[in-house]
């Protein structure tokens, strides 16, 4: 991994792969999304922060789950939430 990424990113052994091209919040709610991103702590897919819900961003936030990766086919790169950091992969 690349020296500017954190320890969690660091400490990743394998990046979960999305199980499902959806954010499950939005699917409820019947709301859209833009982008996705996938959860390294529990393996949920939501929604970016271009996306109206915020999914992702409130699912790290809320429950304590700093890495995601881009849920995006052909994008390889993690996100840490409380250190802002990048990483690709
Ligand atoms: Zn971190
Ligand atoms: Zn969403
Ligand atoms: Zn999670």
């Amino acid at each position: 991994m690349a020296d500017e990424s954190c320890a969690h990113i660091r400490g990743l052994e394998t990046v979960i792969q999305p199980q499902q091209h959806v954010c499950e919040e939005c699917v409820k709610s019947g709301s859209h999304w833009v982008h996705l991103r996938t959860c390294q702590t529990c393996g949920l897919t939501h929604c970016c922060d271009s996306s109206p819900n915020r999914h992702a961003t409130k699912h790290a936030k809320s429950a304590g789950h700093p890495v995601v990766a881009s849920a995006e086919p052909g994008e390889r790169w993690l996100y840490c939430y409380p250190h802002d950091a990048f990483a690709d992969y």
